[in-house]
């Protein structure tokens, strides 16, 4: 019960576009929320204005909104510990006050180490075989020194002060870790300029914003030791309220040739996903497969089955594998799940974008389109594959093409025979239903010209589609009508 204390946070960079890795530590903070009844928290880390940008920004609030994943604090949404861009917190003066505390405290102290001088006495620590790390040389520095450097024009940076024990904490996803005090060094907050580390803002926000649980990237995990460290600090100055949060890593996400997915993948983009017409139900429901399982096998479900069902002990530690086969497989059964009026209005923007349809379509266009799921429904493992299979039903016929492959292989001199009795057939045919176009046509090529169901239909196929492959054929011709069904085969007939 006093679990409805708990509050995640979702805090990307906006650097780039969103990719699915991002979108996995958002969903897995998000059932955590939702299970405990807890908050979920989404704040932007757009310290580096080299970096960051306001288009990431909008790409970021819209890819949450696209899949569902709503926020209970945040930009836009607002909340009590705002803002939650880093970039206004940072304007306020906020980290540079906390740098001062920390500074004031012995927490921290200013290092005028230049550049050089560090990477001079990393190079010879290395050949001496000790830790490479920062050394320490600016820890005590006397007043003269530091007026000398002063002096000197030198600008410092603000260091932290890592103590000198060990660090350890009890991972939610991969138990008990520790670093030993050697491999931590202390470690910069605050650029030369005055500019404000992730070092020192994350933490601090986490603190102030009152984060009972992190749930990030195995990636991080070398930076919990020293925001653990920070945390201690900041119970000290009170910063925070000296709760430290828990940690989770979540398992690396790995692609092909067991590296880890990158975002230079394409399919790590998610707007790759959009493009081609993945369901938003969809890809929540295959993201939350790498790392989780709920158990008994089940591998369909929604994103609130999945919240009612997350629980940390099922986060797995070892990395998991990205498998865009399964991922598409998982989108063709929430295709299949959906009823025939969601999944035409879910084509709709497919089609226009295609310029198959107008937007908004024409009443006649969501007649057909309306009786044409039906027939592809099944096959369909993307809703942008729709286009291909349903276009030739919507174009008007001055911009019908066939595809020109499939042209060349099947509509053969050959072939002109059984358009001509198709069409003859076809013509007079007065009740136009697809039992009875099949009907007809079957009477007409197969027992009238001898021919297999192959040979038969094949030219008709590709002479009213356009294509070798599409939905069924009669219901196809009937959806079509039979004007145009006769003009399709004629214009095949004469090419
Ligand atoms: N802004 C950090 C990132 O995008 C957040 C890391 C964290 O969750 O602590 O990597
Ligand atoms: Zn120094």
């Amino acid at each position: 019960m006093s679990d409805s204390a708990v509050r995640v946070r979702f805090c990307p960079s906006p650097t780039g576009n969103p990719h699915v890795g991002m979108v996995r530590t958002a969903l897995f903070n998000w059932a955590y929320a939702h299970h405990t009844g807890g908050t979920f928290v989404f704040r932007i880390e757009d310290t580096d204005s080299a970096r960051d940008s306001e288009e990431s920004y909008e790409a970021l609030l819209g890819a949450l909104e696209w899949l569902g994943l709503t926020w209970d604090e945040g930009p836009v949404v607002g909340g009590a510990y705002g803002p939650y861009r880093q970039s206004e917190r940072m304007r306020d003066g906020l980290y540079a006050g906390v740098a001062d505390q920390l500074l004031r405290a012995g927490f921290a102290y200013r290092c005028y180490c230049s550049p050089e001088e560090l990477d001079e006495r990393r190079e010879r620590a290395m050949a001496e075989k000790r830790a490479p790390g920062y050394d320490g040389h600016c820890r005590a520095l006397t007043a003269l020194q530091v007026a000398d450097y002063e002096a000197q024009g030198r600008k410092p940076v603000v260091r932290f002060r890592m103590p000198e024990t060990d660090s350890t904490w009890d991972d939610l996803v991969r138990g008990p870790i520790t670093f030993a005090a050697d491999q931590v060094p202390d470690y910069v907050l605050v650029r030369a300029n005055g500019e404000p580390l992730y070092t020192l803002v994350n933490p601090v926000d986490d603190a102030l914003m009152r984060i009972t649980h992190v749930l990030r990237g195995e990636d991080l995990l070398s930076s919990t030791p020293r925001q653990l460290a920070l945390y201690g600090a900041l119970a000290q100055i009170g910063v925070s309220d000296g709760t430290t949060p828990r940690f989770g890593h979540l398992p690396y996400v790995m692609g092909e040739g067991n590296r880890k997915l990158s975002k230079r993948d394409p399919e790590s983009s998610l707007q790759w996903y959009r493009d081609e017409g993945y369901l938003p139900e969809a890809l929540l429901n295959y993201l939350a497969l790498l790392g989780w399982s709920m158990g008994e096998d089940r591998e369909f479900f929604g994103k609130d089955e999945m919240a009612a069902a997350f629980t940390l002990d099922r986060v797995s530690p070892n990395p998991a594998r990205f498998d865009l086969k399964k991922c598409t497989a998982i989108n063709g059964d929430w295709i299949r799940a959906l009823t025939p009026e969601d999944l035409a209005q879910r084509i709709i923007p497919f089609l226009v974008r295609a310029g198959a349809i107008l937007d908004p379509p024409s009443e006649s266009d969501l007649e057909v389109l309306t009786a044409a799921v039906p027939l592809i429904q099944e096959r369909l493992e993307t809703l942008g594959q729709a286009v291909g299979m349903v276009a030739f039903l919507l174009v008007p016929d001055d911009r019908f093409v066939r595809d020109a492959a499939d042209v060349s292989a099947v509509l053969t001199a050959d072939a002109q025979p059984v358009l001509a009795a198709a069409q003859a057939a076809l013509a007079a045919l007065d009740d136009w239903r697809a039992e009875h176009i099949e009907r007809e046509l079957r009477a007409a090529l197969i027992e009238g010209l001898g021919l297999k169901p192959k040979v038969a239909f094949g030219p008709v196929r590709v002479a009213v589609t356009g294509r070798r492959i599409s939905p069924p054929l009669f219901e196809s011709l009937e959806i079509l009508g039979k004007g145009r069904t006769l003009d399709r085969l004629a214009t095949a007939g004469a090419s």
